[in-house]
């Protein structure tokens, strides 16, 4: 029906499709539930199996929706989830990924993030990290909100460079990235996870998106994404709590956009041509 998704590697070797779907604001309504799960289980069928939530959505209770989705189909699901910066000490950041696989229901995630810097030593929280994946805890960690020279530090530690993803915002109204981070991520062969990849739905709303769209037969949601699984080692994360917006934006992988639009979309988008601080939602 659709289109191969695209796969990334990990540094591990281990591939995963480059496309997912996020869980912010998932478990804040008890009534949008089932429709929530509807849309994780929808994305993990159509082979979005990675499906990334946090600690800090909804107080735990997107990993508890999470949890109820993958119960039954766990092994199909490449599961992430993110400490937050004031848990991320030695013990907290275990103590931490036990409460995520609690409320889960699982024994082990395949991805777990630092969610954005914070106070606690970086070299700590990576400690805590080779210790949680020792155990059988966690398989791959990595880290968000990360930019060029935060990565840099990172890499200076020996263990630091077993980092397997940086969760970034981009998309194409955010493309900072690709003056410096995305390339340095490149070639250290870490992939970088595309948050907010349409822009919180704000992209849907863009004229010249509108209009490249129709000529596809496509929607916007589709090409903002199409221009992320273009990108060489990027993962792109849409959330929807929609089963057929879920089904909508697997169809990104089917668009075949000719270098006109792909022209057109970098003057309406226009790439960065000097140093953008790493932004953040
Ligand atoms: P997205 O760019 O994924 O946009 C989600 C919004 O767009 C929702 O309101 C959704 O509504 C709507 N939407 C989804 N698909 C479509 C479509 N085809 N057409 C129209 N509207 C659509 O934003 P997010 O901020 O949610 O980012 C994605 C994920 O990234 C998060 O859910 C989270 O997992 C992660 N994230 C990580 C951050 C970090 O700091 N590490 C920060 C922010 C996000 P509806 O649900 O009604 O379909």
């Amino acid at each position: 029906m659709f289109d191969d998704i695209p796969t990334v590697t990990l540094p591990s070797g281990l591939s995963i499709p480059s496309l997912g779907i996020g869980t912010w604001n998932m478990g804040e309504q008890p009534n949008e539930e089932t429709a929530e799960i509807a849309s994780i289980r929808k994305a993990i069928e159509l082979g979005m199996t990675v499906v990334d939530t946090a600690e800090m959505y909804a107080d735990g209770r997107s990993e508890n929706v999470v949890g109820k989705a993958i119960a039954d189909i766990r092994e199909q699901v490449f599961l992430v989830s993110k400490v937050y910066p004031f848990n991320a000490s030695a013990q907290g950041t275990i103590d931490a990924c036990e409460r995520s696989l609690k409320r889960i229901g699982t024994d082990r995630l395949d991805l777990y993030l630092l969610h954005w810097r914070g106070s606690h030593p970086l070299e700590e929280t990576v400690s805590a990290f080779e210790k949680l994946k020792a155990d059988g805890k966690i398989t791959n960690w990595g880290v968000s909100n990360f930019d060029t020279d935060d990565m840099e530090e990172l890499f200076s530690f020996t263990d630091g460079k077993n980092c397997a993803v940086n969760q970034v915002l981009y998309n194409l109204s955010r493309r900072g990235p690709e003056y410096d981070l995305l390339p340095w991520c490149q070639s250290h062969g870490v992939p970088l996870m595309a948050y907010s990849p349409i822009e919180q739905g704000r992209l849907v709303k863009n004229h010249e998106l509108i209009r490249i769209a129709k000529a596809y037969q496509a929607t916007p949601a589709q090409v903002a994404l199409a221009f992320l699984l273009d990108r060489d080692g990027v993962i792109a994360i849409p959330k929807s709590a929609s089963p057929e917006r879920v089904t909508e934006n697997r169809g990104a992988t089917d668009l075949d956009i000719s270098d006109e639009d792909w022209a057109a979309l970098d003057a309406a988008f226009p790439p960065p041509a000097q140093k953008v601080p790493l932004e953040m939602l």
